[in-house]
């Protein structure tokens, strides 16, 4: 078993970071876990490091870390308190790295196991989002690589041809419309925490399924998308497929259209990558086409959807805009999930944030933190002076 690879999974207690260390656990033969990290949730993580025996946990959380020490204790396992703990584990050597910690915490871990030369299985979109160019600047000076899991993402990965970028036309991300694809603004204006939190076709972690629910998760996705794919922002489309069954296509400029199609089940992504270029042999549910019967595609609204024209506004923008919109996002997704705001009010914090503010270039991580602290300040004002 010396040929093992040797992998780190960085959320692993979160939605996407579980279903990794199930692909893991199936495969012991492959697979060899040197870490695990998570932040308050105790018994998810001890239940995992027993599942995939990684060398080393970090939990971010001092009072998490305490109760899984406590019941690790007996294993060979270490522990790890806190953030420098989670930074030790995204820099212990591996081969490859899943990045499934949510939000703009991600960034620095996931930075770290790009800078170490590993493979990179990106979930944390915002690191791409908040800043791209310092991730892929990195990826190529360590020589490692970034594969996406992101479904849409990934699905495009499958089917772009990298040899010959200039026979693409464009590329079209797929988005479900989430829960309130049909529904008017008056109705959103009233939608409740639990409305937008009934994802209609995938189960995700709380901050992307109201991310879904506004449409800012395919804004972040649609800045995410412009980073891995050697296009320009105008040739990235958005085409809502409420089935999501096609996670994306690749539109040439002979007329072919290449799509990747597959249940909503994110382990169908996650083993993409774990495996790539192989196929891994297992899977989840076969897809059945002639069970769904019908796909259907419709335009975005970005009337309803503020969040699409705000995404391409950071986008060209560029500098320090999209990591301003990803954290005025995030602070006002929790304080929509806090019940202090409405669900409208999400959109309107993050385009006051984008008005307000200057934005600037970017050359390093310090400037994303930076314009991160300012927009969530913006953000925090604007929430205070609407509540
Ligand atoms: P989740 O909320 O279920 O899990 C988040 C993970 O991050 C947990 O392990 C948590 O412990 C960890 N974490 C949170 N805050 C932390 C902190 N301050 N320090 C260290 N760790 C911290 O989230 P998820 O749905 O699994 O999503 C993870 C990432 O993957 C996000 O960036 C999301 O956009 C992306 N993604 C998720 C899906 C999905 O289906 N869930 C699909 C595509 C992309
Ligand atoms: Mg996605």
């Amino acid at each position: 078993m010396t040929d093992r690879r040797k992998v780190c999974v960085l959320g692993a207690t979160g939605s996407v970071g579980r279903a990794t260390c199930e692909l893991l656990a199936e495969a012991p033969d492959r697979f060899e876990a040197t870490a695990l990290t998570g932040n308050g949730n105790a018994t998810a993580m001890i239940e995992l490091a027993r599942l995939v025996q990684p060398k080393f946990v970090a939990m971010a959380d001092p009072s998490a870390a305490a109760t899984v020490c406590e019941a690790l204790a007996a294993t060979a396992i270490e522990v790890g308190t806190g953030k420098e703990a989670v930074m030790a584990a995204a820099e212990m050597p591996a081969d490859w790295c899943m990045a499934a910690i949510v939000g703009a915490a991600g960034l620095a871990p996931t930075l770290a196991a790009v800078r170490q030369g590993a493979t990179v299985a990106l979930a944390n979109k915002e690191s791409l989002v908040c800043a791209g160019h310092l991730f892929t600047e990195a990826t190529k000076a360590s020589g490692g690589c970034l594969l996406p899991v992101d479904s849409e993402h990934n699905a495009i990965f499958q089917v772009f041809d990298f040899e010959r970028p200039e026979g693409i036309e464009r590329i079209i991300l797929t988005a479900s419309g989430g829960p309130f694809r049909t529904w008017t603004r008056e109705e959103m204006a009233r939608a409740t925490r639990a409305d937008a939190l009934k994802h209609p076709n995938w189960d995700m972690g709380a901050k992307i399924t109201i991310d879904s629910a506004t449409m800012f998760n395919k804004g972040l996705e649609l800045i995410e998308a412009s980073h891995l794919f050697p296009v320009e922002p105008a040739q990235i489309e958005i085409i809502v497929h409420p089935q999501s069954i096609v996670h994306s296509m690749v539109d040439y400029r002979d007329g072919s259209m290449l799509a990747q199609m597959g249940l909503p089940d994110m382990r169908t992504p996650i083993a993409v990558t774990l495996y790539w270029p192989e196929r891994g042999a297992f899977g989840p549910e076969r897809l059945d086409l002639s069970k769904i019967g019908t796909l259907t595609f419709e335009p975005p609204d970005e009337q309803r959807f503020p969040a699409l024209r705000l995404a391409r506004e950071a986008l060209s923008l560029g500098g320090t805009a999209p990591a301003m919109l990803n954290a005025a996002n995030e602070v006002a997704v929790n304080a929509f999930l806090a019940e202090q705001i409405g669900f409208l009010d999400i959109a309107y914090i993050v385009e006051a944030c984008l008005d307000g503010l200057p934005v600037v270039p970017l050359s390093d991580l310090e400037g994303v933190w930076s314009a991160d602290k300012a927009a969530r300040q913006h953000a925090r004002n604007t929430i205070m002076l609407r509540t």
